[in-house]
This record gives structure tokens, sequence and C-alpha cells, in this order.
């Protein structure tokens, strides 16, 4: 069955979130706990556990959810300066909330990901 999450409670509006952006199918908000000085989480609408469920009918939507972020990227005005994206995905990708979604980290240098 799939897992009720914490991601699942705020996209049903049981608990609050500072969302920045919302479609029919993407809902995106504030990272609790930010690791830069933006960090932005684009979740799916639809229940997929993380990148390791996801379908080749969720495609589309794996490419929306991408897109989205950039558009916010270039909206709030850091695309030129540049971002991160990340997914993490089961135990040893770091994943800890089982509703697929995709970080979105600005805001500052960022480094070299995986630079000692
Ligand atoms: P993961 O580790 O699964 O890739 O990312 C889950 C993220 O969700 C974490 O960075 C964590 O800080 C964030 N998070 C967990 N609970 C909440 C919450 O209740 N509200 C918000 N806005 N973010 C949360």
């Amino acid at each position: 069955m799939a897992e009720d999450t914490i991601f699942h409670r705020i996209m049903r509006r049981e608990i609050p979130a500072d969302v920045v952006y919302e479609d029919e199918d993407i809902i995106a908000f504030r990272n609790v706990a930010p690791q830069a000085p933006v960090h932005v989480l684009f979740v799916p609408k639809k229940t997929i556990r993380g990148l390791d469920a996801a379908a080749e009918e969720d495609a589309a939507l794996l490419g929306r959810l991408a897109l989205a972020a950039a558009a916010y990227a270039r909206r709030e005005g850091f695309a030129d300066k540049g971002y991160r994206v990340v997914m993490n995905c089961n135990e040893d990708g770091g994943q800890t909330v089982f509703q697929m979604h995709l970080h979105l980290l600005a805001g500052a240098p960022l480094g070299r990901f995986g630079a000692a």
C-alpha cells in the first residue's frame, strides 16, 4: 500500500508549509531545514515513493518537475547565477521522506558536487 508521508499531509493542508508554487500536478514549498539560502522541494501530487518507483508513464511528470524548478529559478532571478537540483533515492541516497521530490538549492556558491 502507498505510504502516507508528511508531504501528503502538506498537500492536504493538514500541516502548514511555505508553498511557493502549485499547479494541477506539482506542489513546491520551502524546506523546513534548509541546506542553502534557497531550498525548495518540488513534489508531484501523484503518489510515487521515489525515483526508483517511477514508471515510464511518469516520464512527462518527471520532466515537468524539473522544468517547474527551472522556471522558479528564472522567476526568482537566480537562474543565471546558478543552482543545484538533487533527488535522493532510498537509504544510501539519503532519502528520508518516501514521496518523490526534487530539491532545488541556490543562493550561495554550493561548491563542487562530490568534492572532498
Ligand atoms: P530527503 O532526505 O527525503 O531527500 O528530503 C526530505 C526533506 O524534507 C528534508 O530535507 C527535510 O528537511 C524536509 N522536510 C521533512 N519534513 C518536513 C516538513 O514537515 N516540512 C517541510 N517544509 N520540509 C520537511
